[in-house]
């Protein structure tokens, strides 16, 4: 199955999506990673894509969509791809869409974790660190103990404000650009909501639901194809543990 988890910076996406990646064996294709990977491996194009970015610039659809085609094309990954941060706008979706066809491949579900702006402005204006031992709390979702001998209010650091302005743009931009997408998949009856605000086991265990509901489905129509490749690559694809 190939899946796409959106959600707004501070949602706790990637939680879920690495919670996902592991249970049900997927490649995580997340555009951060695939630029620094070509970064790395010093080809032509991530020269090219090195200056890009230096310059302060961003980089166009088209490189990313060969960067994208080369993961849909690999037949190692063939529909176990979790999808982060991307589509990120409607050109994007379309082009995806195209893509995966192209390689007899399709979305099979859209993970949409729904988080308000005024929980994520909590989550960071209650986040407080202990300056002795480093652990986080937050004075809204997560106080810390009482008569503790160490995390005490005295000191309890909180982090600079303008952290907040940032995270409220960003919050901002995102749904800006993403409610196009959404329409694009909500055409498609993809989308499945998901409380944010929920307990992080709470979110999993019904994204989990989800999940196991498509794989049953997959089973149940190609049967023996589908098992045995999900038995290989759980004991010697990439992501294997062996
Ligand atoms: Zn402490």
């Amino acid at each position: 199955m190939n899946v796409i988890i959106f959600g707004p910076p501070g949602a706790g996406k990637g939680t879920q999506s690495d919670f996902i990646v592991s249970k049900y064996n997927l490649f995580k294709l997340s555009t951060g990673d695939l630029l620094r990977k070509e970064i790395n491996k010093k080809s032509l194009l991530g020269i090219k894509i090195t200056s890009i970015v230096n310059s302060g610039s961003l980089v166009s659809d088209d490189i990313m969509n060969n960067l994208i085609e080369s993961v849909i094309s690999n037949k190692d990954y063939k529909n176990r791809i979790i999808f982060d941060g991307y589509p990120r706008n409607l050109s994007q979706a379309q082009n995806l869409n195209k893509l995966l066809l192209k390689y007899d491949q399709k979305i099979n579900l859209v993970l949409r974790l729904k988080v308000s702006l005024d929980v994520i402005k909590k989550r960071i204006t209650g986040r407080v660190i202990c300056s002795k031992c480093g652990k986080i709390y937050n004075k809204y979702f997560n106080l810390p103990p009482i008569n503790s001998n160490c995390c005490y209010e005295d000191i309890l650091k909180k982090r600079d404000d303008d952290i907040l302005d940032v995270a409220i743009k960003r919050y901002e931009t995102y749904e800006k650009s993403t409610e196009p997408v959404l329409d694009f998949y909500r055409k498609m009856d993809l989308i499945k909501d998901i409380n944010g605000e929920d307990e992080i086991n709470t979110i999993y265990i019904k994204i989990n639901e989800y999940l196991a509901a498509i794989e049953a489905w997959l089973c149940a129509i190609t049967p023996y194809k589908y098992v045995f490749k999900k038995l290989y690559l759980i004991n010697y694809g990439p992501n294997s543990r062996n």
